[in-house]
């Protein structure tokens, strides 16, 4: 994390660009800064309901104040040091020599490393007013490191190599916080993680969650609802972007599905009930890629025409053209090409004699190829309306053994639980997570009375 007083100021705003927060801070310029940074360096938890800013006001001059010379004596033992940093941020018209000017850069090392090598281009081709930087600098002037934000997410650094200075990006040390949300559906997903202020990127790891178990395309109904704790990342107090769902609860129709994410000491994430059951079943209620777009899709409500003529052996799912198409389960591409009425059509083989087929489609994923392995979820092809077919849509039959089965009821094994050796560690890892989601639960009860 670059250290950053504008970006403290910042988080006070709940904006999404840094450059708000810098112009924000010109509107109390006549106030004494120093006193400002102190007042406004809150947790960022706190920060979040507060200040709506709309108004942007375009031209501005960054004042010099903001400017922070760190003392060369080390304020614990009295000692001085050998070096300092020197914390400013990017002005407008800025140029780098006025900026290594003003960070009292002034070896001529340092400078036409910045000034010519190829890797330090990431930093002078993207000099934006209001971003951090910090230089820690000898006490004769000499840069040891440099510190730059080309973005929310990533620094720019520059250091003393065994020969001569390096340049490099990383990410920047970001800030996890848990963030708790709750909702209804009325309409749709969408339309309640929108009204929830809940990121897409959720809405669709919370479909893709409960995806054995919930055909979001399908079985949705007005009253569902859920509760759902994800990871929220900050910098500087300010949220840059949002990670992985670690719990949630969905009550559909009446029945409550919970999940639990576990990263076992691999890396590997997996979905669990609170009692360490998997959420992962062989085969996907719906094969069809879970979007904004796909949602709302002319569904007459949440229900896929279900088409009701004898030979129909297969659910139809109205979509999009180009809607992505998912293999249901791990399998082999037995046919892909072009069939009668179902037009582009992919049939996949797998485990214990069972079958699915994708018709209709517009395309392939790129590549595919008859005897090519696919895993489950990967996308496959995209919604069309190819050979017998009045509108985009997808067309998907399940078969055992040759035999048609509806997709929708059809009982699907389960994967294995949590293995033994990481019991333990799950149920440490999960129960404060489960004992989140009853927050959420007591919350909204308590709001109903
Ligand atoms: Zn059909």
């Amino acid at each position: 994390m670059l250290k950053s007083k504008t970006g403290i100021l910042a988080q006070k705003a709940n904006i999404k660009e840094r450059k708000l927060g810098l112009r924000w801070l010109l509107g109390l310029s006549t106030l004494p800064l120093f006193g400002i940074y102190a007042a406004f360096a809150i947790a960022p938890q706190t920060a979040l309901q507060e200040i709506e800013i709309s108004t942007v006001i375009e031209e501005i001059i960054l004042p010099e104040a903001v400017v922070e010379t760190a003392y060369a004596v080390d304020p614990q033992n009295g000692f001085a040091q050998d070096s300092y940093w020197q914390v400013d941020q990017v002005r407008r018209d800025d140029t780098l020599a006025s900026l290594m000017r003003r960070l009292n850069i002034t070896n001529n090392e340092a400078i036409e490393f910045l000034r010519v090598h190829p890797d330090t281009r990431a930093f002078s081709s993207q000099l934006r007013p209001g971003r951090s930087i910090r230089a820690e600098l000898s006490n004769e002037g000499d840069l040891r490191r440099l510190e730059y934000e080309i973005d929310r997410t990533t620094a720019f650094i520059v250091e003393r190599g065994e020969s001569g200075y390096i340049a490099y990006k990383t990410d920047l040390a970001l800030q996890t916080h848990n963030t708790l949300k709750s909702a209804e559906i009325n309409s749709s997903l969408f339309a309640a993680t929108d009204a929830a202020d809940i990121p897409d990127q959720i809405a669709i790891q919370i479909a893709d969650i409960f995806s054995s178990e919930i055909d979001f395309h399908s079985d949705l109904r007005k009253g569902d609802r859920f509760n759902v704790v994800y990871e929220s990342l900050y910098n500087d107090g300010q949220l840059v972007k949002t990670g992985q769902v670690l719990a949630a609860e969905f009550t559909n129709q009446g029945k409550t599905h919970r999940a639990v994410m576990y990263r076992n000491p691999e890396g590997q994430i997996s979905y669990y009930t609170p009692e360490g059951k998997s959420l992962h079943k062989s085969f996907l209620r719906s094969p069809l890629e879970f979007s904004r777009i796909s949602s709302g899709f002319s569904m007459g409500r949440f229900h896929p025409i279900l088409q009701k003529m004898r030979a129909h052996k297969g659910v139809d799912y109205a979509a999009p053209t180009g809607t992505g198409v998912k293999a249901s389960s791990d399998g082999v591409v037995d046919f892909v090409g072009v069939k009668g009425g179902y037009g582009n059509v992919i049939i996949l083989k797998h485990q214990n004699g069972v079958s699915t087929v994708y018709g209709h489609l517009s395309r392939f994923a790129s590549g595919l190829r008859k005897g090519m392995r696919v895993s489950q979820s990967q996308l496959i092809g995209y919604v069309g309306m190819t050979g017998m077919a009045t509108g985009p849509h997808l067309h998907y039959e399940l078969l055992i053994n040759g035999q048609h089965r509806d997709p929708l009821k059809v009982a699907l094994p389960a994967a294995a639980p949590i293995a033994p050796q990481y019991r333990a560690d799950f149920f440490a890892a999960s129960t404060p997570l489960v004992a989140q989601l009853q927050l959420l639960n007591a919350s909204s009860l308590a709001s109903i009375e």
